[in-house]
């Protein structure tokens, strides 16, 4: 598309003039402002470089034209070539542009050449028909550097800022999104502070900018500057604080990413282990983890994590089974007693390099624990474990969270299943029957098989208060409940309906075969010779109502046909079922 071998105009008479070297993702930038013979030469480079931009600069003009020399600042890659320049063109007349604190470093070059320093001249720099605006941007690169603003043309020679590592060489960036990713390397690392970043950018922001052309990375136009501003400005920056001795900062500052990516996962997710294959996959992305287990530990209960399994959230794992499972984890590293290696060789059917986080209570006793598995041949540099180490902090938090979500699950269950037992008997109550009841009435329907409603009613039971007490009458009322319970099936329902009146739902069976069950349930009241009231037995006996499903068109039709039965065993002597 373009023309590398060639000087390049990106604006009216500004000229790429720079050189790509093979494999090197620092690429130089070099910028020429042809202005006859006050032309202008931003960041002129290295000696590696120079002979390349020289042969470009002799396309367009003389190299005696070159009038100022503008050091943004004094690193090798922008002024190492400049000697070079002298040698050629000599520096008569001819003048280096750069702050003050630079010309303290550059004066060691010896090269004899009139400093132009920004401060004494309101930072500009005026040529025949150009006027260059100086824009302070200090420790974005380091003390006194500066970018420089082109008037005419809007054009911000911006230094260091908006330089990005850029594997292949693009001139022009394309996407404000991937463009910041590589930015985000060059930056979050060395940037000192967040302030710092955006008082430089406030001070850049103050001019229009059509076009930011950086020393490294890629160009930007104007649709893209906003955006990439946008996202410079949230940048976490300042790393070198958290990379210790660490050399590669492009892994450092995607942990980072990845990181901040967690923790905004695991901030809005209830049950934090939901997050774990995500963070499996952002794991993925710096090392070549295979597998994730994580256990938070709830009293004799494992919530168990395993990126290996299918489900791969399991509740109520039983602590037994977890260890059996997972032997390992339990006998060679006693994650409940001992305090773990971090990293071990663990064997679970693979031998795996298992890096272990665990997590403590305030009174030190383990909590839960998370495995990053690696392959067994993986071998880490120092550095690679402290970020490896990063992810104790957002692991803590998604732990709490996930026992928090399970305990906040547990007492909902127990608090729905308050709800729909009756205290007294431990039946479910006359409100599930409405819930429940009713699911069963419409499944029946639905598919077409038998359903049996069973009305059940103590005879004379004002009689036993009356005599006995009401505790009595209460033992009696248990007595009952537990034989009706020992005899149905699973998937028949009973409930207390009222004081001494009962419901029993029964799917799949007829009216004949309710009956039976109800003679089962008489054989039980009568045959162990009633309840034992000290040394008393008190006999009781009950009477029944059973309505298998015909047209009835909902539940309380089907009870209330169960009930006239029941009403019918009453008038016909008690004792008794009526189908
Ligand atoms: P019938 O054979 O016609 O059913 O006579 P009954 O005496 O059983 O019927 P009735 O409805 O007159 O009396 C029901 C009694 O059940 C009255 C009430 O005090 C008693 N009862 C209701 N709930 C409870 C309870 O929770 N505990 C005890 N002990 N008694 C209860
Ligand atoms: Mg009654
Ligand atoms: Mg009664």
């Amino acid at each position: 598309m373009y023309d590398l071998e060639s000087p390049i105009e990106i604006a009216k008479d500004i000229y790429w003039v720079g050189h790509v070297l093979p494999d090197d993702p620092f690429q130089c930038h070099v910028y020429l402002i042809k202005d006859g013979k006050e032309s202008i030469l931003i960041d002129p480079g290295s000696k590696l470089t120079w002979p390349h931009t020289r042969k470009k600069i002799l396309q367009l003009m003389p190299l005696e034209d070159i009038r100022y020399i503008v050091c943004q600042h004094q690193d090798p890659d922008i002024t190492s070539c400049i000697s070079d320049i002298f040698e050629e063109i000599g520096t008569e007349g001819r003048s280096v542009v750069t702050h003050w604190r630079s010309v303290a470093l550059l004066k060691h070059y010896d090269w004899k050449v009139d400093f132009y320093e920004i401060e004494e001249h309101q930072w500009i720099l005026e040529t025949g028909s150009r006027s260059l605006q100086f824009v302070f941007t200090p420790y974005m690169h380091f003390p006194g550097a500066f970018c420089s603003y082109d008037t005419a043309t809007q054009v911000l020679f911006s230094s260091d800022i908006f330089g990005a590592f850029t594997e292949t060489f693009q001139l022009y960036a394309t996407d404000a999104d991937a463009y910041f990713e590589q930015m985000r390397p060059f930056h979050s690392h060395y940037m000192p502070s967040t302030e710092i970043v955006n008082s430089g950018l406030d001070n850049i922001c103050k001019y229009p900018l059509e076009m930011i052309a950086p020393q490294h990375g890629s160009i930007l136009k104007k649709e893209l500057i906003i955006p990439v501003v946008t996202r410079l400005r949230e940048l976490d920056v300042g790393l070198f604080l958290d990379a210790g001795r660490g050399k590669d900062i492009r892994l450092l500052t995607r942990s980072n990413a990845i990181l901040a990516a967690i923790f905004n996962d695991v901030a809005y997710s209830i049950n934090g282990f939901l997050t774990l294959e995500r963070v499996l996959s952002e794991v993925q992305k710096l090392f070549k983890i295979e597998r994730i287990i994580a256990m938070g530990f709830i009293d004799h209960q494992v919530i168990l994590f395993d990126s290996a399994q299918d489900h791969a959230i399991k509740t109520e794992v039983s602590e037994k089974i977890a260890k059996s499972r997972y032997p390992d984890l339990f006998e060679q590293q006693d994650v409940r007693v001992e305090k773990i290696e971090n990293l071990c060789t663990i064997d679970l059917g693979k031998s795996y390099v298992s890096y272990t986080f665990v997590s403590h209570n305030g009174e030190g006793a383990a909590v839960g624990m998370m495995q990053f598995l690696f392959d067994d041949e993986q071998t880490f540099e120092p550095y690679e474990l402290e970020i490896l180490k990063n992810f104790q902090s957002p692991f803590n938090i998604m732990l709490s969270k996930t026992l928090e979500f399970y305990k906040l699950e547990e007492e909902k269950n127990r608090f729905f299943s308050n709800s729909i037992t009756d205290s007294l008997t431990a039946l479910y109550n006359r409100y599930y029957l409405n819930e429940s009841g009713k699911k069963e009435f419409v499944n029946a329907k639905r598919y077409d098989y038998p359903l049996s409603v069973v009305m059940l009613d103590l005879d004379h039971f004002k009689l036993v208060n009356d005599t006995y007490g009401h505790d009595v009458g209460d033992i009696v009322l248990k007595d009952f409940a537990r034989k009706i319970k020992s005899v149905i099936r699973e998937g028949d329902m009973a409930y207390r309906y009222g004081g001494e009146e009962f419901v029993l739902v029964l799917p799949h069976s007829t009216a004949e075969e309710a009956q039976q069950l109800l003679l089962r349930i008489r054989e039980r009241v009568i045959g162990d010779g009633g309840v034992k009231i000290g040394e008393e037995a008190l006999q009781y006996r009950f009477s029944g109502g059973v309505q298998q499903l015909e047209n009835e068109s909902s539940l309380e039709e089907m009870l209330k046909h169960a009930d006239q039965k029941l009403y019918i065993s009453k008038h016909a002597g008690r004792d008794r079922i009526t189908i």
